[in-house]
């Protein structure tokens, strides 16, 4: 059987589904491919449903099956039987190993997906079943990877002992770190910055006694992000955690404007301010608000 795979991911994240559905179709003898002309059975997958429309694909290969998935499309898991085998990451070239030692979150964040898709925490793949031996470096996708203590210094030890650097996708949920997960961060070579979000002034107390167990166990400020999400209309709570990250501990915010709803004037020139260290670092929000503004009044009388 001729296998066609399509990836509707724009960011160029390889596509942990369709590298799983490879390898299945590969081990029963099909040819797999992400160009062929004439598939028996082509498997379309994205994150996002923009995508669910925007072309028709039966009339593409009108003589092959199509199967869609991805949480644009649906919310159809894979079977166990293809959910735990090691993905063919030569179908996408793909040089470092991902998968989910956990699915889903103990949270349900207002503004977050994932509890709807993903539905409450549980173990999902140790990492070596998902580490290709070639690879040296672990891409962890678990959205609250800290919630099973044991299970996290059981992985990690694997990423330890075989000297893997490390990317947590997702970061880490502050409220969570404890002495010995903060120091079994410290140990793990990060290939990017750590970073963990504050979305919420409730748990303020909870984030500054995770920050200082992070700081304790050697992490260092320049190492860490934190992201702050931010929604029209809630300037004055964006400003108050930004605010708390970057001038009482100096580590760098990032604003992250919800639903990348830019109406808001006033939250899209703090994430502009916030989110460039050269700006931030160089002038207060208040001067740099009042430099866009004379500059905006300089171009309009240019133009009149
Ligand atoms: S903690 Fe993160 S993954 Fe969990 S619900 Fe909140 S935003 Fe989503």
């Amino acid at each position: 059987m001729k296998i066609r795979l399509i990836s509707l991911t724009p960011t160029g994240f390889p596509n942990l589904a369709l590298m799983k559905i490879s390898a299945f179709h590969k081990a029963c003898g099909d040819e797999v491919s992400t160009d062929e002309p004439d598939p028996d059975k082509v498997y379309i997958s994205s994150p996002f449903s923009q995508y669910k429309n925007a072309c028709d694909y039966s009339k593409m290969f009108p003589d092959a099956e199509i199967k869609y998935g991805g949480y644009g499309f649906s919310d159809v898991k894979l079977p166990d039987s293809i959910e735990h085998l090691m993905p063919d990451y030569s179908i996408f070239n793909c040089d470092r190993s991902m998968g989910f030692t956990t699915r889903g979150c103990i949270r349900n964040c207002w503004f977050c997906v994932v509890p709807k898709n993903e539905g409450n925490i549980r173990k999902n793949s140790p990492v070596q079943e998902f580490h290709h031996t070639d690879h040296d470096t672990i891409v962890l996708l678990d959205n609250n990877i800290l919630y099973y203590n044991e299970w996290f210094m059981q992985n990690s030890d694997y990423i330890l002992k075989n000297n893997l650097k490390v990317h947590i996708e997702s970061g880490i949920d502050i409220r969570l770190v404890t002495n010995e997960n903060a120091k079994r961060l410290e140990e793990l070579r990060h290939q990017k910055r750590l970073h963990f979000a504050f979305d919420d002034l409730k748990y303020e107390q909870d984030l500054r006694r995770g920050i200082e167990l992070l700081e304790g166990a050697g992490i260092k400020k320049r190492d860490l992000t934190c992201y702050i999400l931010a929604w029209p209309g809630g300037f004055d709570d964006a400003w108050r955690r930004q605010e708390i990250i970057w001038k009482e501990y100096g580590i760098d915010p990032f604003i992250q404007v919800y639903n990348n709803s830019r109406k808001d004037p006033s939250i899209r020139k703090l994430a502009r301010w916030c989110n460039l260290p050269q700006i931030r670092k160089s002038c207060e929000f208040s001067e740099y608000k009042r430099k866009i503004t004379t500059q905006k009044k300089m171009s309009f009388s240019e133009n009149i």
